[in-house]
C-alpha cells in the first residue's frame, strides 16, 4: 500500500466490479464481497492522487465561493423553470422532479425519468444550477459520460470542465451545513 497520505473508506456491495468514487471529495472504494483494497488502490494511484491534488485546491479555493441563499419556494421555481427550458430546448420529458438532501451527489435521474434534485442545490449559482439541470436533462439520451455525452453539453457549456470543478468547490463549502 503505497498511499500513505490518502484517507479512504470501503464498501463492499453486491457489485459485479471495484469501482472508485470521489463525489464527497473523499475517496471510496466499493468493492465486490470478498475483495481486498490493495490491488486497485494500487492499479488506480495515478487517478488517485491527481484527484487528490483536486480536491486540495478545492478546499483552497471552497472559501472563496459565495452560497446563495433562496428560499425554498425560490428554488423550487427556478428548479421548474430552468428544467422546462432545459426540455423545449433538448426535446424528452421528465415524468417528476423530486427534491431530496443527498448526501453524494447533487442530482440525478432515474431510468424512469425522474429527475432528483439535491435540496442543498438551493445554493448554487444560478448558471451552476441551470448546468446541473442541463446535465441531467442531456442524460435522458445519453445515460454514460461518454464523448458523445460531453459533446451535447458543450455545445451549450463549451466551459464545463470549468463548471464541474466549481461544483467540487461549492460540494464543501455546502456539505458544511448538514455536517
Ligand atoms: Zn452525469
Amino acid at each position: 500500500m503505497e498511499l500513505p497520505n490518502i484517507p479512504y473508506k470501503v464498501s463492499h456491495r453486491d457489485v459485479r466490479y471495484p469501482r472508485l468514487e470521489f463525489r464527497t471529495g473523499e475517496l471510496l472504494l466499493v468493492l465486490p464481497y470478498g475483495y481486498k483494497p490493495d490491488p486497485i488502490l494500487n492499479k488506480h494511484q495515478k487517478w488517485i492522487r491527481k484527484k487528490m491534488a483536486l480536491v486540495e485546491e478545492c478546499l483552497k479555493h471552497s472559501t472563496s465561493k459565495k452560497m446563495v441563499e433562496r428560499t425554498e419556494q425560490d428554488f423550487r421555481d427556478l428548479t421548474f423553470i430552468l428544467a422546462k427550458k432545459t426540455l423545449t430546448e433538448l426535446g424528452g420529458r421528465l415524468n417528476h422532479i423530486y427534491f431530496r438532501m443527498m448526501r453524494t451527489k447533487w442530482a440525478s435521474l432515474s431510468s424512469r425519468r425522474n429527475l432528483t434534485i439535491n435540496r442543498l442545490m438551493r445554493h448554487l449559482p444560478d448558471h451552476l444550477l441551470s448546468y446541473v439541470i442541463f446535465h441531467e436533462v442531456v442524460h435522458l439520451k445519453e445515460k454514460r459520460h461518454n464523448d458523445k455525452f460531453w459533446k451535447r453539453i458543450s455545445k451549450k457549456f463549451d466551459d464545463y470542465q470549468e463548471l464541474e470543478k466549481d461544483l467540487f468547490v461549492y460540494w464543501f463549502q455546502v456539505v458544511k451545513r448538514i455536517q
